[in-house]
């Protein structure tokens, strides 16, 4: 299968991992929007949110169990993080199987979005 993050989960294209365990692998952003931008994603490939089902919610549960324990690891859990995941044109996924980002080490902004609300 041609997905880039399923070649990051054989190994066959390289990443910094920072974190693994039976259902997910963690690497650092190639384009870091934070101190730490952590993608956390499932060896199980999964294009979209869309596309998980009942069998997934382990895995989905993971991916953000996975992030709280990366960001007790860098320290900043209770300073804080965020943790998003895009979905589809209008939420800016690029990249399809799924992942789960964590930022932090820096304060965001709320809401995320700058532009004005745009319908359809
Ligand atoms: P999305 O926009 O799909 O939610 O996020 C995709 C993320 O993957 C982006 O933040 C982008 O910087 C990151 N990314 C794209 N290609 C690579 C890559 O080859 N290696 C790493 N480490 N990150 C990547
Ligand atoms: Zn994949």
């Amino acid at each position: 299968m041609d997905c880039l993050f399923c070649k990051i989960v054989s190994g066959e294209i390289p990443a910094n991992r920072i974190y693994e365990d039976d259902d997910v692998i963690a690497f650092n952003d190639i384009n870091p929007q934070a101190p730490t931008h952590a993608l956390i994603i499932p060896r199980k490939h999964i294009a979209t949110l869309n596309s998980a089902d009942e069998s997934d919610k382990s895995v989905l549960g993971a991916l953000s169990l996975a992030a709280a324990k990366i960001a007790k690891e860098q320290g900043f859990d209770q300073a804080g993080y965020r943790t998003v995941m895009n979905c589809n044109e209008h939420g800016g996924q690029t990249v399809y199987h799924i992942h789960l980002h964590l930022l932090g080490g820096k304060a965001m902004g709320w809401p995320p979005y700058q532009n004005k609300l745009k319908t359809a």
